[in-house]
């Protein structure tokens, strides 16, 4: 063991730790669900990704035991090799309905989506055009490929505009969240659309915070604008509402070739498990089939929200269920949490540099699977606790 480099890293951990950016991970004794098993206790779930309850789902579970009997755990090697199963080509006609683009394909997650299509698809003579707000997995997408990279102010059109302006390049690409992870709010994306347009830009969202969240049966956030066929480049996730692991890109059938010869991870990275490609299966199907959990999920967010700002709470800027409680520092965040656990409900809270300093706060995610009394018991905590703070009167 080389005790230098053992030395740096206790230096760099404790140094986390200090500034208060240390991650304390719990561990669930339960599935997914409105209520989890943490250290024995059952606690009320406020801040996992499982918008529509599907991560349980008894469907989704039975479609995942039945493609175990059928086809085994593994897939085995990489999509090119040996990796491509009859469940993988199913998961991408089936989404490519829903979706509504000609084609899409699937990666191991969201995140290996971006880092496969952003360097595959710029090079040196292109510049990427990137909103600040951008998830991390955009960041390094952008970090691995050769273009010039433009920052443009958050969901700012003026300062898009000028970057649009001023840059030469064979293709400009711009890259935007659909829904910001950190707020809820929502990208600007038919301005977006105009903007690439005067300017011959190509458009990528990441609609991981918006699939089975907006638009009509959970589609995602170019049907919530009715920009279908305008945006060349979508990237999902099926860890957040589709309650599995896997990423996804939609666009043309000319993309999606282009990606199943150029998108590194697609190529180097084994394929999605089979398990998991029949869940994603079921959970397509059933937001095809009924718009109920989409509509339970909005319902709930926007009594939970509309009762916290009643309270006096803030709740940032946010259009979707994601439901930020902006409490100011880093302390103050982390001891709201810790008191909420103590009640009874689990909330990370989330500091610098995640989001900016004096604004941290818990982030509460809101899903179709809470109930009425959910709800209702999270409001009282939130008060009680909001005023032993200080932070509401
Ligand atoms: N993009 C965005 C905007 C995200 O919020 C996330 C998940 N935090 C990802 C990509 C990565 O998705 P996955 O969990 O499938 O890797």
């Amino acid at each position: 063991m080389n005790e230098n480099f053992e030395a740096r890293l206790q230096d760099d951990i404790a140094e986390l730790k200090e500034e208060g950016l240390y991650n304390r991970i719990r561990t669930l004794e339960s599935p997914q669900g409105a209520w989890v098993d943490i250290e024995g206790e059952e606690k009320l779930n406020f801040c996992s990704n499982n918008y529509l309850g599907l991560a349980n789902h008894h469907e989704l579970v039975e479609a995942a035991q039945r493609a175990v009997d059928k086809y085994g755990v593994g897939p085995g090697a990489v999509r090119t090799i040996a990796g491509t199963m009859e469940l993988h080509r199913e998961l991408e006609e089936k989404l490519a309905d829903f979706k509504k683009v000609e084609a899409t394909l699937t990666f191991q997650s969201g995140f290996n989506a971006n880092l496969a299509v952003i360097p595959a698809i710029t090079g040196e003579d292109d510049v990427i055009i990137s909103d600040e707000l951008n998830h991390a997995s955009i960041i390094d997408g952008c970090r691995l490929s050769r273009a010039d990279l433009e920052v443009y102010e958050h969901a700012d059109m003026d300062s898009l505009e000028s970057v649009l302006e001023e840059v030469e390049a064979r293709h400009k690409l711009i890259v935007t969240d659909g829904v910001f992870s950190m707020d809820g709010d929502i990208a600007p994306l038919p301005e977006i659309v105009e903007l690439a347009e005067e300017h011959d830009a190509v458009v990528m969202v990441d609609d991981a915070h918006g699939e089975g969240v907006l638009g009509s049966h959970g589609r995602g956030i170019v049907d919530h604008f009715d920009l279908h066929g305008d945006v060349d480049i979508e990237v999902g996730t099926f860890s957040k509402a589709f309650g599995t692991v896997g990423g996804a890109i939609a666009g043309s059938e000319t993309l999606v070739e282009f990606l199943r010869q150029k998108g590194r991870p697609f190529l180097f990275s084994s394929a999605v498990t089979p398990p998991d490609l029949a869940a994603t299966i079921r959970a397509v199907e059933i937001l095809e089939e009924n718009n109920d959990l989409v509509k339970m999920l909005w319902n709930n967010a926007e009594k939970f929200q509309k009762e916290m700002k009643a309270a006096g709470f803030d709740v940032g800027g946010t259009e979707t269920p994601i439901t930020p409680v902006i409490l100011g520092e880093a302390e103050t965040a982390s001891r709201f949490s810790e008191r909420l656990f103590e009640e009874g409900i689990f909330a990370q809270s989330i500091g610098f540099p995640t989001v900016p300093r004096g604004e941290a706060r818990i982030r509460v995610m809101i899903s179709a699977s809470h109930g009425q009394d959910d709800l209702e018991f999270a409001l009282d905590k939130f008060k009680k606790i909001g005023l032993e703070l200080d932070i509401i009167e």
